[in-house]
């Protein structure tokens, strides 16, 4: 199953995506909405489908927390002059970072280096504390989902700690929908990331080229936290980072996620 969640008559609603039929062949629709993402899809009306680019989109997820995995791509790591780490290395985002789809991320005064990092984020489905690596872990992943780990480069440099140089408001933009038909192994064997700016291709990586798996990811970090239903794992991002200037659009999409699209701009006040 596909969802998202987005504005209906003024009000917040999670809706069913499916791919659409006849003349919109192709494009992903919103085909029924509930007021809770637990609600059955199934019980509920259909409403005329609505393309999801045209939709007021919302971010699909509410998450406690926003866990991040930091250089889990060997060439990305590489390309910022960083060794190949040899245990994960993990970092948050606060949830105040969220941004819809379509959102505006704004670009510090702070910051002269703003960069993209188009990512893949898994969605916990359930409680989760000391899991292990060879244990069946579908039960704890409720889907998957789009991110841009949005950096200012120069002020991770500046103050050796990560938090604000990834934590600015706006810097997660989450998106545009939750597929919970995507499995670990199907991670493992493979999904093509892509980042584009201004439609120009500049990171094409695959989930295949983990430096650490899923499972051995959910393993480490249940070590030391508990993980809740809807946190959200920023799984990494490959080679091909780069600054931003305002007015520039960035595109993250994979295979079955759709393309999560925002604009950059000057902070504002
Ligand atoms: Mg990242």
């Amino acid at each position: 199953m596909k969802y998202c969640r987005f504005m209906s008559n003024g009000k917040p609603q999670w809706g069913l995506v499916e791919e659409s039929q006849g003349e919109l062949v192709g494009e992903l629709v919103i085909v029924a909405a509930t007021d809770s993402p637990e609600q059955d899809f199934a019980n509920v009306c259909a409403i005329p489908p609505l393309p999801l680019s045209q939709a007021e989109l919302l971010a699909p997820v509410q998450p406690g927390k926003i866990i991040c995995v930091g250089r889990n791509y060997r060439d990305h790591a590489k390309e910022l002059g960083n060794d190949v780490p040899l245990e994960p290395l993990l970092f948050w985002k606060p949830v105040s970072s969220l941004l819809a789809p379509g959102g505006v991320v704004r670009m510090p005064r702070a910051s002269e280096r703003v960069d993209f990092e188009g990512e893949i984020a898994l969605v916990i489905g359930k409680r989760a504390r000391w899991l292990s690596a060879d244990q069946n872990l579908s039960e704890y992943v409720h889907g998957f989902t789009l991110a841009n780990d949005v950096t200012a480069r120069d002020l991770q440099k500046k103050d050796g700690q990560w938090t604000r140089a990834k934590g600015f408001d706006t810097f997660c933009p989450v998106g545009p929908l939750v597929d919970t038909s995507i499995t670990l192994d199907r991670v493992a064997s493979g999904i093509t990331l892509e980042t584009r700016v201004n439609g120009d291709l500049r990171q094409h990586g695959s989930t295949a080229d983990f430096i650490f798996s899923l499972p051995h990811l959910l393993e480490y970090i249940t070590a030391a936290i508990t993980l809740e239903p809807g946190d959200l794992l920023l799984t990494g991002t490959p080679a091909g980072v780069g600054p931003l200037a305002a007015g520039d659009r960035v595109e993250v999409s994979a295979e079955g996620l759709g393309v999560l699209s925002n604009p950059f701009a000057p902070e504002e006040n």
